[in-house]
């Protein structure tokens, strides 16, 4: 198909016969041209086309502003042009004619969605469908999750060099960033530090200076003597004359600068795609498609949270004027995700809620007073609030959504054991999920242990207990994990179907398809922040509308909060069990290790227990479980001959892991070595000394897991980190660790080391990406929430006209990933 020059052609000769008066075309001359332009660019295969365009501006015409003398020269350069290119051939609408993309098999990223709308639908369209984009360079791009232009818009710099003020060569000092403007007396190929390279020297009024690039002699076909050119990066000084190592350059033509004189985007970039060459099509992409992004904020909201436009938000993201304008940017787009977020959660509840009945537990108040009264001591005052608070939400209609919050060891376990308890009682089935096989294990025993002390009579078999003493009809209590025989997990299975089982304790297994319950009235989540979104939905969908308590004890900071549990309402246990001390904690050096035996010994002498974490050796389960069985080996025979250790990891058999932890519970073990699976939940009050190896490979959050396995009774305890060498980072969480022991605190230190975008990994928690948002933005967080929550009042189904665009960027934002599903 030929370059439609038909229509221009036409208007062209009628604005000629009218005197150039701008009036051939209704709306203007200016509009039809750059529609023109932009039909045009997007099917021209030619480069020469391209340029010829651009240098003439047909894709950003001014003619509205020029006098009649100019208008006249421009219309006859493009009478020139257009002779000029009738034999030219263009490639038609190619994505049209295109298969749809292959389906992926890896999930997509957030951003991926193609929702074609009215307007700027071409945002949709492939990246191949840009003149300069070769399948070779999209490929590149889709491993950045780069896939349409849109995706394009989205992938914004990392961060930007401020390469934006010129000075002179004689200003020039060494060491710093600095950017100049000069001509190029000279550049050619030479040979640098033994290879070919590019030297040059450029000069302004003030002087001259010499620019070098090691390892590219490219360079300098592209810096022709007398070119104006603008430099950016490190000046040196060598045999006191200022040199600039590599720096950034760009021909001073009369567009706008793109790698230098400017705030220059850095894009993180993976092998193979070229800064330069992708920082160019960024500049093309944004110049040409921001403009067609449509703002999906109502204009009222956006008005009040004195938000930048999305289009002019997107551009200045990439090519900032200026600081503010950068800053005015991010905080624009750094709205919309948390905003999206927010919407999409609330949206999760409010479906949750409303559009499903819950199922009201009325509490048995006799059995759960029994049981409370059985304790073998007080609920602090912490534990009965949430108490209250839980069996209240259990009484509504409307399911229960609510995080607890609890300090490691400040004793969650009981409370969700009485809510667990409060469904049973009211003919309710409970499932209770814990992230590892030990941890069910643990949970199940001890739940047993609670529940046991109110029971007449205990039937034990393997992994079922049956407690006859505190319901009407005997109250069956079964776990259920992935290491289970076949025959018994299928037996255990098909009785909570019937409905036999009343309370049941695994890990993921719960919630794998299989599993079907009777009458799920409460499921209860330990350790929430293992388990993402996408879990917590899943084991909804076990029953009807269930009531979910999730807990955790990696203390949260109260942004990230709201950020991954928007959807649920937060108690917390701020309080620990009378009696506890604070745990005595030392990071020691590898020459402190024969020390740190000697102190270990003496602690079980006095009849004390001991957990040691082996290394973090790698994320395998069977290396890990390898080097702790080699560093139990030697542990037994060189260092405490004397003493009875047990050892336990992730290849061990459920009824092998059970049998060590019962050991060490019961006090027939000294010491546990561990791989770091011990990490949370594990409760021996006895144990008193926590020593972990090469500490300065865990996480701050880890760590404090860690010394949580500790100082569970009334004992003095102490935490052990041994740590060669730590890297500063490592050497600063340390620090902290030693000098902090409220989980609190040291999440919100987790927090600054680590930035957020890391602290929990978003992605893995089934939510939309946060590229732009950090999690510190506490003002713009709760802005975006209480303009959620404000939208929602009004319009929860976004059904109204002015939330349509609103409404589709939701969905956009939300369904990519699927795991709503
Ligand atoms: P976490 O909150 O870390 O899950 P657990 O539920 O494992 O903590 O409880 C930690 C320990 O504290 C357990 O040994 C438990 O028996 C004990 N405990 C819980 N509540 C109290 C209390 N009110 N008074 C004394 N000890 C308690
Ligand atoms: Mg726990």
């Amino acid at each position: 198909m030929a370059l439609n020059v038909g229509p221009l052609r036409k208007v062209l000769e009628l604005e000629r016969e009218k005197g150039y008066a701008d009036t051939a075309v209704i709306g203007g001359l200016d509009k039809f041209l750059r529609r023109w332009a932009g039909q045009a660019m997007e099917s021209i295969t030619t480069p020469r086309l391209m340029t010829h365009i651009r240098r003439l501006r047909l894709d950003d015409p001014k003619y509205a502003s020029l006098n009649q003398r100019q208008r006249k020269k421009w219309i006859a350069d493009i009478f020139a042009f257009l002779e000029s290119i009738k034999l030219e051939s263009i490639k038609t609408e190619k994505a049209v004619e295109k298969p749809p993309p292959k389906k992926r098999i890896t999930p997509p990223r957030r951003r991926v969605a193609a929702v074609s709308q009215a307007t700027g639908r071409s945002l949709d369209l492939p990246i191949t469908s840009l003149v300069g984009v070769s399948t070779a360079m999209a490929a590149k791009f889709g491993h950045l999750g780069v896939k349409t232009i849109r995706d394009l818009l989205y992938f914004f710099p990392h961060r930007h060099l401020d390469y934006s003020r010129t000075i002179f060569i004689s200003e020039l000092t060494d060491g710093e960033e600095q950017t100049i403007t000069a001509n190029v007396w000279q550049a050619q190929v030479t040979m640098l530090g033994g290879r070919r390279g590019t030297e040059a020297i450029v000069g302004d009024e003030t002087g001259n200076v010499r620019a070098v690039w090691f390892n590219n002699p490219y360079i300098a076909k592209s810096l022709p003597t007398n070119a104006r050119v603008v430099l950016s990066g490190r000046v040196r000084l060598f045999g006191g004359r200022h040199v600039f190592e590599s720096p950034e350059w760009e021909l001073l033509e009369d567009k706008e600068l793109v790698h230098t004189g400017r705030l220059v985007p850095l894009y993180s970039l993976t092998r193979g795609l070229k800064p330069r060459q992708v920082r160019k099509l960024m500049k093309q992409v944004v110049d040409r498609f921001a403009g067609q992004v449509e703002d999906f904020l109502p204009l009222n909201l956006r008005e009040r949270c004195k938000l930048l436009e999305l289009p002019q938000a997107i551009m200045q993201a990439h090519y900032p004027e200026d600081e503010t304008a950068k800053d005015g940017a991010r905080v624009r787009l750094a709205f919309d995700e948390l905003f999206l977020l927010q919407l999409g959660v609330l949206g999760r509840k409010h479906e949750w809620q409303e559009s499903q009945p819950g199922t009201p537990v009325s509490l048995e108040k006799p059995a759960l007073d029994t049981f409370l009264k059985s304790l073998p001591y007080e609920l602090t005052a912490a534990q009965q609030k949430v108490l209250k608070e839980m069996l209240s939400d259990l009484e509504k209609p409307r399911a229960m959504s609510r995080l607890l919050q609890g300090e490691v060891g400040s004793g969650k376990t009981v409370v969700a054991t009485a809510a667990l308890l409060a469904a049973a009682a009211s003919g309710y089935q409970g499932a209770f999920m814990a992230p590892t096989e030990i941890l069910a294990e643990q949970h199940f025993s001890s739940v047993g242990e609670l529940l046991s002390r109110t029971a007449g009579k205990v039937e034990d078999e393997d992994n079922l207990r049956r407690f006859s003493g505190l319901l009407a009809k005997p109250l069956n209590l079964a776990l259920l994990i992935g290491d289970l025989k076949q025959a018994s997990k299928q037996a255990v299975q098909q009785r909570v179907r019937e409905g036999d089982i009343d309370i049941i304790i695994g890990t993921h297994a719960l919630i794998q398809k299989d599993v079907g319950f009777n009458k799920l009235g409460l499921a209860v989540v330990d350790e929430q922040h293992r388990f993402g979104v996408a879990q917590r939905s899943a084991l909804r969908q076990k029953g009807f509308n269930p009531h979910v308590l999730v807990m955790t004890a990696t203390p949260i900071p109260r942004t990230l909060a709201l950020t991954l549990y928007g959807d649920l309402d937060l108690s917390v246990i701020d309080e620990l069990p009378p009696g506890r001390q604070s745990i005595k904690t030392r990071w020691l050096k590898q020459a402190q290790r024969a020390s740190a035996y000697a102190f270990l010994k003496k602690q079980v002498a006095e009849g004390r227990q001991a957990f040691i974490i082996c290394p973090l050796v790698e994320e395998s389960e069977a290396i890990q479980a390898r080097a702790a069985v080699a560093e139990y080996e030697r542990l037994s025979r060189d260092v405490f001959p004397d003493l009875k250790l047990g050892l336990i990891h992730g290849r061990l058999s459920a009824a092998e892991k059970d049998a060590v932890m019962h050991k060490f519970r019961a006090g027939e073990l000294d010491i546990l070595v561990s791989t770091p699976v011990v990490e949370v939940g594990i409760d021996v009050p006895n144990a008193t000394v926590m020593l972990v190896e090469s500490a300065d490979r865990f996480g701050l959050s880890q760590l404090h897991q860690f010394r949580g396995r500790v100082g569970r009774g009334s004992q003095q305890s102490y935490c052990m980190l041994l740590a060669e060498n730590p890297s500063d980072i490592g050497r600063a969480r340390l620090d902290l660790i030693e000098k902090i022991q409220d989980g609190f605190q040291l999440a919100e230190e987790d927090l600054k080391l680590r930035g957020p975008g890391e602290f929990f990994g978003t992605r893995q928690s089934g939510l939309p990406d946060l590229r732009m948002a950090k999690l510190s933005d506490v003002k713009l967080l709760e802005l975006a929430r209480a303009e959620a929550i404000r939208l929602f009042e009004q319009d929860p189904g976004l059904k109204q006209a002015e939330h349509r665009l609103l409404s589709a960027e939701l969905a956009r934002v939300w369904q990519a990933g699927g795991e709503w599903s």
